[in-house]
């Protein structure tokens, strides 16, 4: 017997039919003999709804009030799965995020787990009842429902997992796994039977939306086993306890499995960057800070920067990334500082794309960059910014070069299926 947390996502809760299907899966895992909560999303589409009546009612809206509208979403839900789960002939209840209860900051829109009382929890759970908990929401030491960024009932599921001490964290969603890469843009690209928290935690930074990147912290943190899988399976496909998707560990769990490692675990491709270059620029001390502290101080995350070696008049060409969604507030800030700064131009382009391969193998191999520049060099595709970390590299390119790119990498670091597999 185990003790296992089930999390639901929008499109596995998105009517009828699909919260059935989903009770059956849990009805499932509680036969099996283990003891089970279930934190589930609200219906796909739901929170976008809720977030544009709010836009609707005030432009200014109150944060708070904000918090009251979209967490309802997962409060339908939780209801309608503890119904479901009723007809099946099971015990169930739902408990709400203040009911359990789940406290957080004060951080409306945004807010941060601090404690979760499990003590009801879990003796609910060891008396056959299914706890179901809806994702996104928890409650303020002043008793005000708060909810935690979108995509954030990934982050109520590993929490809940930590606080009740589950054996397993299973994240039902929409694909079946993680993959080497998407598999809508190589066909050859395969599901992962492991990955580790850092390569998830690259991964999903860089655009593998599979899982909420602040609840792979978590459960890195809190050491919560998780298990990413599809829910849309029929009633004879394989057990969850036979680990059929990908599951996210420690490098101590993966050494232990002694799984043969690939120098690469996967391939993240990422349309959301969009590129500035400053020219000629005073190349002397204090000008760098200049230029990143008001993107800074404006909450812009700069990613890749590049700078020049000092040309004949000591000016040089500062070249950087930041978030597409950024770039017109970014680009006024610079152009409004010319004069500080002291560039010449402002360039700047969306087009780009950044490709990142990930892995733990290459801490212990040598020539993982090297490999990716020529496997790109021989297509002529060109580099416009490189970036590495210990278990990541990434390339900045022309956007409309991304889907060829990422095929020449799969298939040059041995990550494509074979034939018969694919
Ligand atoms: N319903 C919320 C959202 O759409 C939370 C979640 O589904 O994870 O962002
Ligand atoms: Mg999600």
């Amino acid at each position: 017997m185990a003790r296992i947390v089930m999390k639901f996502g929008g499109t596995s809760m998105a009517g009828t039919e699909r919260i059935r299907r989903v009770a059956r899966i849990v009805q499932r895992q509680q036969a099996a003999g283990h003891e089970v909560a279930v934190v589930v999303s609200a219906m796909a589409g739901e929170t976008d709804r809720l977030v544009n009546f709010c836009r609707e009612a005030n432009a200014l809206y109150d944060p708070a009030e904000y918090d009251v509208v979209v967490a309802s979403g997962e409060q339908v839900t939780s209801g309608l799965l503890a119904m479901h789960l009723q007809a099946l002939g099971c015990k169930a209840r739902s408990w709400l995020g203040w009911q359990v209860p789940i406290h957080t900051d004060g951080a409306h829109a945004k807010a941060r787990i601090q404690e979760i009382d499990s003590d009801r929890l879990i003796a609910s759970m060891r008396s056959g009842e299914i706890a179901v908990i809806p994702g996104f929401q928890g409650l303020t030491e002043n008793n005000r429902v708060t909810t935690l960024g979108r995509g954030g009932s990934d982050t109520s599921a590993v929490a809940v997992a930590a606080a009740v001490e589950a054996d397993r964290c299973d994240i039902y969603t929409d694909v079946d796994g993680v993959y080497t890469t998407d598999p809508r843009i190589v066909a050859k690209a395969r599901k992962l039977s492991h990955v580790t928290y850092e390569e998830m935690l690259e991964l999903a930074s860089v655009g593998s939306k599979v899982l909420q990147t602040r609840s792979v912290s978590l459960a890195m943190k809190e050491g919560v086993r998780v298990q990413v899988l599809s829910s849309f399976i029929d009633d004879d496909a394989p057990a969850a306890d036979t680990l059929p998707g990908t599951m996210i560990v420690s490098d101590e769990e993966l050494e232990e499995l002694e799984m043969e490692r690939q120098l690469i675990t996967g391939i993240a491709a990422d349309k959301n960057e969009a590129k500035v270059t400053l020219t000629r620029v005073p190349d002397k001390p204090g000008i760098v800070a200049t230029i990143f502290g008001p993107l800074a101080a404006a909450s812009i995350n700069v990613d890749m920067i590049i700078q020049n070696i000092s040309k004949d008049k000591g000016e040089t060409d500062v070249t950087f990334t930041l978030p597409r969604a950024d770039l017109a507030r970014g680009l006024a800030m610079l152009e409004a500082r010319k004069d500080d700064i002291g560039f010449n131009r402002l360039i700047s382009d969306s087009k780009v794309s950044k490709i990142s391969v990930v892995g733990v193998g290459m801490r212990s191999h040598a020539g993982v960059a090297a490999m990716m520049f020529k496997a790109l060099a021989d297509r002529g595709i060109n580099i416009l910014a490189i970036t590495t970390s210990e278990i990541k590299v990434s390339v900045l390119i022309d956007e409309d070069e991304t889907e060829l790119a990422v095929r020449i990498l799969h298939t040059a670091y041995g990550l494509d299926a074979a034939d018969e597999a694919a």
